[in-house]
């Protein structure tokens, strides 16, 4: 069944007297437990993919269904609301707060959803567990190393349920051997059930995926673009 249908998006923006089409007729499926990797080099409008995914913007034209419901028509209070409910962030450089410790930090996206603090910290405690850093939950982040971080940020993505990992780069401030490491708990993940979508500009990312589409001039290619070659960052 599919988690996300997107029909016909357009987003544009205005540049000086010129329009730049950053999403141009992109329509796709994804399913549920589906580990889809979108790649595409700069400029090729994966950052604004992912803000409509991840219900930070609404489109201009077109229809984006997430778990069935319309996008499109929510004010910017339901759509923090769905974004909260539904979507795991995992960004390149962690986003973790300074000041709190791991724990604290995986707690965070639990606080909107008006759970007790007993049941927040078991959440959060066990979202650790499944990120293999349960040993590290009253450290902060400057005592992590950035793999660590990485893990912390990918417990706090997990720990509300969401009903998608959206991981924007998640790699892309790690050395080669901590960015296998975090791939591989990227893709127990997805084994475990949870639906991925991963936002890349490398190559040897994407193909860690399961399924791979290419974006180019903000228009969509399943597969191909990439084979074909045209995609040399
Ligand atoms: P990527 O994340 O792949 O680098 P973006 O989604 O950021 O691509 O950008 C896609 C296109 O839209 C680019 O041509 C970019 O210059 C343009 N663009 C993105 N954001 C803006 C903006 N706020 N104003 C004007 N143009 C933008
Ligand atoms: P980029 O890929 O262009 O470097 P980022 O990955 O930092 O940008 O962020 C992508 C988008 O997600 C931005 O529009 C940003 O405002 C938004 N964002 C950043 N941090 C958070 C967060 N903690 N929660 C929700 N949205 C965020």
């Amino acid at each position: 069944t599919p988690i996300i249908e997107i029909k016909n998006i357009m987003k544009s923006y205005k540049l000086g007297g010129e329009t730049v089409h950053a999403l141009n007729n992109i329509s796709f499926e994804i399913n549920k437990g589906e580990f889809l990797a979108i790649i595409g080099p700069s400029g090729s409008g994966k950052s604004t993919l992912m803000n409509m995914i991840g219900c930070l913007d609404r489109p201009d034209s077109g229809q984006y269904l997430l778990d069935g419901k319309d996008i499109g028509k929510m004010n910017d209070n339901q759509l923090a609301t769905i974004r909260n409910q539904k979507i795991g962030f995992i960004f390149q450089n962690f986003n973790l707060l300074t000041k709190l410790t791991a724990v604290e930090n995986v707690e965070l996206p639990l606080l909107y959803a008006g759970l007790s603090a007993k049941i927040r910290r078991e959440l959060a405690l066990e979202s650790l567990k499944k990120v293999g850093l349960s040993d590290r939950a009253g450290h902060l982040p400057t005592q992590l190393s950035g793999g660590q971080q990485q893990r912390v940020a990918i417990a706090r993505a997990l720990a509300g349920n969401p009903s998608i990992l959206l991981a924007d780069e998640p790699t892309g401030a790690l050395d080669s051997k901590t960015s296998k490491e975090i791939l591989e708990i990227i893709n127990q993940l997805n084994e475990l059930g949870n639906t991925i979508i991963l936002i890349t500009h490398d190559l040897s990312i994407a193909k860690q995926a399961k399924r791979m589409v290419s974006i180019q001039d903000g228009q969509l290619q399943e597969n191909g673009g990439v084979l074909s070659g045209h995609l040399a960052i």
